[in-house]
């Protein structure tokens, strides 16, 4: 079976002609779903009913249904919620600021990577999403935005999972994403966050995208960094910062470390001390650091406000450009799969 959120306009041509039937018809078929947001074979009025029967048995549509959208109470941030066709359940995240529509995408159901401080990881990891399930959230939410006049302007792989442990498909996604047939995402606003999996940064740097790359950094040194997340024990600080600089050297691109402030553990100014050194000779880079989002059943703590501002001060005394994010959406439980964590314990104990 052919997904349709995985075809291009070239491969849906091929398919119809290998059909016996006529390539223009690719064209009607792209103008329905993604021009009129129609994802309903009978709905496809200028398609005669004999193709409609042969394409249903080739392409399938549509494998994400809306469990529910939740806003939060500024009307900023919006969580959705997606039941897969096997029953798995997905978010993502859609975060409005000024002019931007960024899409938070999941990539895995679960994640592998089982960080200290995220919830994605506490329900285990279940499977890969194929492209089109990742394709599809966009789409989705594009067509919810088209209601109101807008439509999705960046996508962010940040949501559920590690993109780099779902390499091709991840990869797929973006190319799809970025197809000027297709949803037409400028690949310059698209962002791919990952632990720090060395051979997916390196093999990403030699795919010709013009992807903007996150490390998740989260401490100054391999010691503590291994503390909190598991995945250190297997990609070393050391080769993970070389990748990212040779990602930085080829694409042109600028990196960004991700930093998410946790009391008592990553947040003391000798830390910032360090991480200046860590970073010191880089260019091309800026560091977004983020006060820990709580997580039910964690018993790690947010820093007060001045322990922030003065980690903060050690990074702008060293001159390292830097950026403080509080979670956006905190009342809607926004961070990286805390809701479909809460669904599937309601699931649990129902
Ligand atoms: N696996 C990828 C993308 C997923 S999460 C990665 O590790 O980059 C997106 C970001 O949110 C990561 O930097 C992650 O470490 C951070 N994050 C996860 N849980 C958080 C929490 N409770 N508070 C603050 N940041 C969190």
């Amino acid at each position: 079976m052919h997904q349709f959120f995985e075809m291009t306009e070239e491969e849906l041509k091929t398919l119809l002609t290998s059909l016996d039937q006529k390539p223009f018809h690719a064209k009607q078929l792209i103008d329905w779903v993604y021009g009129k947001g129609i994802i309903d074979w009978n709905e496809m009025t200028n398609i005669s009913t004999d193709l409609k029967k042969l394409l249903q048995s080739q392409i399938s549509l549509s494998h994400l249904q809306l469990v529910h959208v939740k806003p939060s109470a500024d009307l900023e941030t919006y969580k959705f919620l997606w039941r897969l066709k096997d029953n798995k359940l997905v978010e993502s995240v859609l975060i409005c600021s000024g002019d931007r529509r960024t899409v938070c995408v999941s990539s895995q159901v679960g994640c592998p990577a089982k960080c200290a401080f995220c919830a994605s990881g506490k329900q285990g990891f279940f499977r890969n999403l194929r492209p089109h399930e990742i394709v599809e959230q966009v789409f989705l939410i594009n067509q919810w935005l088209k209601d109101k006049n807008e439509r999705v302007s960046h996508v962010v792989y940040m949501g559920m999972g590690e993109p780099l442990k779902n390499y091709d498909p991840v990869i797929k996604s973006i190319r799809l994403l970025s197809n000027p047939e297709l949803l037409n995402l400028s690949q310059r606003r698209i962002t791919v966050s990952t632990v720090g999996i060395v051979e997916g940064i390196k093999r990403l740097s030699r795919e010709e995208l013009k992807v903007s790359l996150v490390l998740s950094l989260h401490a100054p040194n391999q010691h503590i960094r291994q503390k909190i997340i598991p995945y250190a024990r297997k990609y070393p600080l050391d080769a993970i910062m070389e990748a990212m600089d040779e990602y930085a050297k080829l694409t042109k691109r600028d990196i960004t470390f991700e930093y998410t402030l946790i009391a008592g553990i990553n947040d003391h100014p000798d830390h910032a001390f360090e991480l200046t050194h860590l970073l010191h000779g880089k260019s091309q880079f800026t560091v977004n650091l983020i006060p820990y989002n709580p997580v039910p059943g964690l018993r790690l703590k947010r820093p007060e406000k001045k322990a922030i501002k003065q980690f903060r001060a050690v990074l702008f005394g060293a001159k390292v450009v830097n950026t403080c994010r509080y979670t956006k959406g905190d009342d809607i439980a926004a961070a990286c799969g805390q809701l479909a964590l809460q669904e599937l314990e309601k699931e649990k104990i129902a």
